[in-house]
C-alpha cells in the first residue's frame, strides 16, 4: 500500500513539503483554505496590474528557495543582482552599498569608506563590531536571550551606525529593529549574508507577480507530481486508529502522516494539544510583526534603479514594480485608472510597521509622498496617478530575544506528525528561505517515519527508494 501524506497549508513550506513527499513516492494531498497557493506571497488584480501583497526579495545565499524555484521551473522568472548594489539616500546625502570582487568582509570595504552617514571613527567601530559579530556563537542558547541592540551598543555602535547600516539590513531581513531582535537571529543573518561569502547578499526579486511565481507554478508542479490539491479549510488534525484523520468542513480524510504547514495560531487550533512541547501561551508569546507596502503610480519615471534604500526617512526601501506588475508603459485603456505612457509603479516596503499598520490611507499619503519627493527629486514634478496601501498584520513572527525556545522543530511528540512553516525552528528568520527549509525538514521527518511503508513505483528513479505502484485515495465521510 502506498502511504498517504496530508499536507495542511499551501504556502511555500507546504508546497515544498508536498513536492518532497510526492517525489519520494507517497500519495499526497495538499489542503489549502484559500482559492490560491503561495500563502503570504500572493498577488491580486487592480485594473491592468497584478499587485503583490508586499515586495519580496531574497539573497543569493537563499539556496533552498532557489532550489524550489528550479523545481517549479521558475528560475528565469527572477532577477539576481550579479553584484550587491544598493543605492541609499536620505537627509540630503547619497551613498551606495556596492560590493567589490574581494573576499568577505573586504568586499564591502570601499562602500564603507565612502558611506556618508558614518564618521571615520564610526567606520572603524563598525568594522570592529562586524568582526566580533562574525565570532558570535549562534548555537549557544544564551545568544538568543540577548538583544541585538544591547549587543551593538556594547560594541560601540551609536545611533547613526544602527540607523544607517545595521537596521537598514536588519529591518528588511528580520522585520524588527535591532532593539527588538534576538542576537542569535541577527548574527545568523549578518554572518550568512554579509560576513562569510562575498556574493551571499546579492539581492534577487521576481520579475513576475508572486501569484504566478509561486502559486500558479506551485500548483502546476504539484499536479504534475501527482499531488491532489484540495481547496478546503482544515478544521482538525487528529490521531486515528491507524495513522491520522484530517477534517475539513466537508469531509474527513485518512492519512498515514501529516505535515502541518500553517501559521502558529492555526497550528495551535488544528493540532492535538500534546503535539508541541511549548508553554500554553506560546502563540501569543511568539507574536507577529506587520509589514505595510505603500504603492504609488507616477505618470512618469521618477526612479532609475530597480531599488533604493532610505536613511532617516519613513521610506525604508522602495522598489520599481513597473515590469513585475504588468504595468504597460504605453497607453492602457483597460485599466481602472488611466495610466499614461511611461508611467512608473513604485512600492515602498515598510517593515516592523507597528506604527503604520493602522494609519488611514490619507495620512500615509501625507507622510509618504513628500518623503518620496525628498528621496527622488523627479517625483516632485510628477503626477500621482494611483496611491494605495497593502497591510499584512501577521507578516512574520517577532524575532525577539527568547523567541528561539518558542519555535518548535519539525519533529513533534506524535509519530507521523511534522511541523513546517517559516516560524518553526529553522535557525532563519521568517523568510521564504526559512519556509522552504522548514518544508524540507518536515518532509524528511515524515519520509523517515514512513520508511516502513513502500512508496509507489517510479519513485525509485527520483529518490532511490523502491516500491510498487498502488494508490489509495479513500475519503471517509
Ligand atoms: C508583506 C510581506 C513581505 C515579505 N517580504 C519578504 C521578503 O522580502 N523576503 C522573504 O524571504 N520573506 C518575506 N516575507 C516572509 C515570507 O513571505 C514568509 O516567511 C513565507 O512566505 C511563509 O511561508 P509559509 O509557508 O511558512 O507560511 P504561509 O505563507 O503563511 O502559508 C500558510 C498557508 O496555510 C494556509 N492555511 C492556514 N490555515 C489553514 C487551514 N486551517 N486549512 C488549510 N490551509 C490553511 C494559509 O491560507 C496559507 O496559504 C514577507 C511577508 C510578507 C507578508
Amino acid at each position: 500500500m502506498t502511504a498517504r501524506v496530508a499536507v495542511v497549508g499551501g504556502g511555500l513550506a507546504g508546497i515544498t513539503a508536498a513536492l518532497r513527499c510526492a517525489d519520494a513516492g507517497y500519495a499526497v494531498r495538499l489542503f489549502e483554505s484559500r482559492p490560491w497557493l503561495g500563502g503570504l506571497t500572493h498577488s491580486f488584480p487592480r485594473g491592468d496590474l497584478w499587485i503583490d501583497n508586499g515586495q519580496h526579495v531574497f539573497l543569493r545565499c537563499c539556496d533552498r528557495y532557489l532550489a524550489l524555484l528550479d523545481r517549479l521551473g521558475m528560475r528565469d522568472a527572477v532577477r539576481l543582482q550579479p553584484r550587491l548594489d544598493i543605492p541609499v539616500s536620505g537627509a540630503g546625502r547619497v551613498g551606495r552599498l556596492r560590493r567589490l570582487p574581494l573576499p568577505a568582509p573586504l568586499h564591502l570595504s570601499w562602500a564603507l569608506l565612502r558611506y556618508p552617514w558614518l564618521s571615520q571613527g564610526a567606520r572603524l567601530r563598525f568594522v570592529r563590531a562586524a568582526l566580533a559579530l562574525r565570532a558570535v556563537d549562534t548555537a549557544d542558547p544564551r545568544t538568543d536571550t540577548i538583544s541585538f541592540g544591547d549587543w551593538l551598543r556594547a560594541h560601540g555602535q551609536h545611533r547613526d551606525a544602527v540607523d544607517s547600516l545595521w537596521d537598514l539590513v536588519g529591518i528588511a531581513t528580520l522585520n524588527a529593529r535591532a532593539d527588538d531582535v534576538s542576537l542569535a537571529l541577527a548574527a545568523t543573518v549578518f554572518q550568512i549574508g554579509l560576513l562569510t561569502d562575498s556574493g551571499a547578499a546579492d539581492i534577487g526579486w521576481s520579475r513576475i507577480p508572486l501569484r504566478q511565481l509561486h502559486g500558479e507554478a506551485g500548483h502546476a508542479a504539484l499536479t504534475a507530481a501527482g499531488v491532489t490539491v484540495i481547496h478546503e479549510k482544515v478544521t482538525a488534525v487528529r490521531r486515528a486508529e491507524a495513522g491520522w484523520s484530517v477534517r475539513t468542513g466537508a469531509s474527513t480524510y485518512a492519512a498515514d502522516a501529516v505535515v502541518s504547514a500553517v501559521p502558529p495560531a492555526a497550528a495551535q487550533a488544528l493540532l492535538p494539544a500534546d503535539a508541541v512541547d511549548l508553554p500554553a501561551n506560546w502563540v501569543a508569546a511568539l507574536g507577529s510583526s506587520p509589514i505595510v507596502n505603500i504603492h504609488v503610480i507616477y505618470d512618469r519615471r521618477v526612479m532609475d534603479e530597480p531599488l533604493r534604500a532610505g536613511v532617516g526617512t519613513v521610506v525604508q526601501w522602495v522598489f520599481d514594480r513597473t515590469g513585475a506588475s504588468g504595468l504597460r508603459t504605453e497607453a492602457s485603456p483597460r485599466s481602472a485608472v488611466a495610466l499614461p505612457a511611461g508611467a512608473q509603479y513604485l512600492a515602498v516596503s515598510v517593515s516592523a510597521a507597528d506604527a503604520f499598520v493602522d494609519r488611514p490611507v490619507a495620512q500615509l499619503r501625507r507622510e509618504f509622498l513628500p518623503a518620496l519627493e525628498q528621496l527622488l527629486p523627479a517625483a516632485r514634478t510628477a503626477q500621482v496617478v494611483d496611491f494605495f496601501v497593502t497591510r499584512e498584520r501577521h507578516a512574520t513572527f517577532r524575532p525577539a530575544p527568547g523567541s528561539a525556545r518558542l519555535r518548535p522543530p519539525a519533529a513533534t511528540a506524535l509519530p507521523g506528525l511534522a511541523l513546517a512553516g517559516a516560524w518553526t525552528d529553522t535557525g532563519w528568520p521568517a523568510t521564504m528561505e526559512g519556509a522552504v527549509r522548514s518544508g524540507e525538514s518536515a518532509a524528511a521527518e515524515v519520509i523517515s517515519h514512513l520508511a516502513g511503508i513502500r512508496p509507489r513505483a517510479g519513485a525509485a528513479e527520483r529518490t532511490g527508494m523502491p516500491g510498487p505502484r498502488t494508490r489509495i485515495s479513500e475519503v471517509i465521510r
